[in-house]
């Protein structure tokens, strides 16, 4: 260990940025149990409070004593889209909370809401005040359709669609209209579904669960009764997983209605389709193709609401009603599939459809944002361009979650991605490619720039003002929380 460090055993030092007693055991490449005087310990910034920040701060944490870590979070409350994209009727989805809250009371993590790196302060600001910094912001960009008429009433993204059912302060204005009867959701990924089942679920389920009260009220009014779920090539290609394929199988009140040529081919070649696949296509083939028993039959006939997934389908123009100011439906060019298997490519035919619709919802991908000019980004892939999460060409800046690998996969793919980031960290540290030997001020320095700047950050224990005032709202309506709607709402309640 370098012989800057002041090095005492198991002293109990009193930090002064901290106030609090603290024990720092660090078990040094040379395997001595040391502890380090605090304001040399490496010190590391996380940029987001979604999963791949909490994540990143537990491996480190967890896999070294004497790393402090600071996790800045641009909206005053934590865990990125397990608040506001998780589905609110996938309460145990949210039960990664309990995890990252340990993280985050951790005595070697601080919280620091309400402060939006890139504007509040830059990156470089960071990495000066920080041994290591790690970009960990999510994907909040939004891939657009590229068809004429995408900007007509009634066209949104579902990225907005699921901000506004889940309470992003930004999609609060969103009051999407529910009129019309058939919604078609371009995408058949598990957000698609997720969209689908919260246009169709009754409402008893819903009212049940974190929802907003105003997207509650919404769906109560709403019209919709079938949604046509589109994809750009057939039942073996889709992006969605067996889990959210059942909850819609299986949805109170709703039929499906297939068309059964879309599955010609299918039958026989599900034998050779990799397990998961497999399993997913024999689910699909079922609902399409089987006759279904009688409680099944008489189930299906009572429902009032119908979904659909509608193969073979790329969107060409969203239709407009007669006086040009909102969606009257969408032109659908019909594919046919190159290759086959889980490669196979979507070749347009020539031919169109047209469907008559007032609502259309792009689940076509989120995708990260460069969020100050210094970070490299690489604007086709639309990530941070990193090996392993070391950003190129940037020593001391790290990346994980979305922002690294792109905007697929779920919390455990995130999780792993992340650890596999904080070992890279961790690496660099024990190898000295990563220079902790300097004292840096880390959050001290920071905080002075904020403050000068007027931002108040939010801490943890500000959040838990908020939790309970969500918490105990809810309890009155018999839902798990009812969530605070505007950032001007979060910000009095934390400062209470
Ligand atoms: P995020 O969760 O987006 O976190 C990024 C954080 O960075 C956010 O808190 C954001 O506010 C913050 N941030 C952004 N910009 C700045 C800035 N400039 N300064 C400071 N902070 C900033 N996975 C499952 O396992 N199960 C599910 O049921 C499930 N449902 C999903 C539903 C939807 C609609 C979506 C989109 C995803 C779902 N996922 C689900 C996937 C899961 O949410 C992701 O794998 C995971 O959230 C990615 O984590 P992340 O930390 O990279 O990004």
């Amino acid at each position: 260990m370098s012989g800057h460090k002041l090095l005492f055993d198991g002293l109990k030092l009193w930090t002064s940025g901290r106030s609090r007693w603290i024990s720092r055991l660090h078990d040094g490449i040379n395997g001595r149990v040391q502890a380090c005087f605090s304001s040399f310990s490496p010190k590391v910034c996380i940029v987001g409070s979604g999963p791949a920040g909490f994540y990143t701060a537990q491996h480190l944490i967890k896999a070294r004593q004497d790393v402090e870590v600071d996790i800045y979070e641009r909206l005053p409350v934590p865990f990125g889209l397990v608040r506001f994209g998780v589905a609110p009727d996938h309460p145990e989805v949210k039960n990664v909370i309990n995890t990252f809250t340990q993280t985050a009371k951790h005595s070697r993590c601080s919280f620091y809401g309400n402060v939006n790196v890139g504007r509040d302060v830059s990156v470089e600001e960071l990495q000066r005040a920080y041994h290591a910094v790690v970009l960990s912001y999510g994907a909040e960009g939004n891939r657009r359709m590229g068809v004429p008429g995408e900007d007509l009433a009634g066209v949104y993204s579902a990225k907005d669609f699921v901000g506004w059912y889940n309470g992003l302060p930004s999609c609060r204005e969103l009051s999407p209209d529910l009129s019309c009867e058939t919604a078609v959701i371009l995408g058949q990924g598990n957000v698609a579904l997720d969209v689908a089942r919260i246009l169709l679920s009754p409402i008893d389920i819903l009212k049940k669960t974190d929802i907003t009260q105003p997207a509650l009220e919404a769906l109560v009014d709403s019209q919709v009764r079938r949604v046509l779920i589109v994809g750009r090539r057939g039942p073996i290609q889709v992006a969605c997983t067996i889990k959210e394929l059942r909850e819609m199988v299986n949805l109170p009140d709703t039929r499906p209605e297939m068309v059964a040529a879309d599955f010609e081919g299918v039958t026989e070649a599900v034998k050779d389709l990799p397990r998961p696949r497999k399993r997913l296509t024999e689910l699909m083939l079922k609902t399409a193709l089987e006759v279904p028993g009688e409680k099944e039959q008489e189930r299906r006939n009572r429902a009032s609401r119908v979904w659909a997934f509608r193969f073979f389908r790329s969107p060409v123009e969203i239709l407009a009603n007669p006086d040009n100011n909102r969606t009257a439906g969408i032109r659908l060019a019909v594919n046919r599939l190159e290759g086959s298997g889980e490669g196979a490519r979507a070749v347009l035919t020539g031919e169109v459809e047209d469907v008559a619709c007032g609502l259309v919802i792009s689940s076509i991908g989120y995708k990260s944002l460069p969020i100050d000019p210094s970070v490299p980004f690489d604007s086709y892939k639309a990530i941070v361009p990193n090996s392993m999460g070391r950003v190129q060409q940037a020593a001391g800046l790290y990346c994980s979650g979305w922002l690294k690998t792109g905007p697929t996969g779920v919390i455990a793919t995130t999780m792993n991605n992340s650890f596999d980031t904080a070992r890279s960290l961790l690496e660099d540290m024990d190898s000295g490619t990563l220079d902790v030997s300097a004292a840096r001020p880390g959050s001290q320095s920071i905080s002075g720039l904020l403050e000068k700047r007027g931002v108040r950050p939010v801490t943890f224990s500000d959040w838990e003002k908020i939790d309970s005032v969500e918490t105990s709202r809810g309890d009155a309506t018999g839902k798990p929380r009812e969530k605070l709607l505007t950032v001007e709402e979060m910000l009095q309640l934390a400062r209470k």
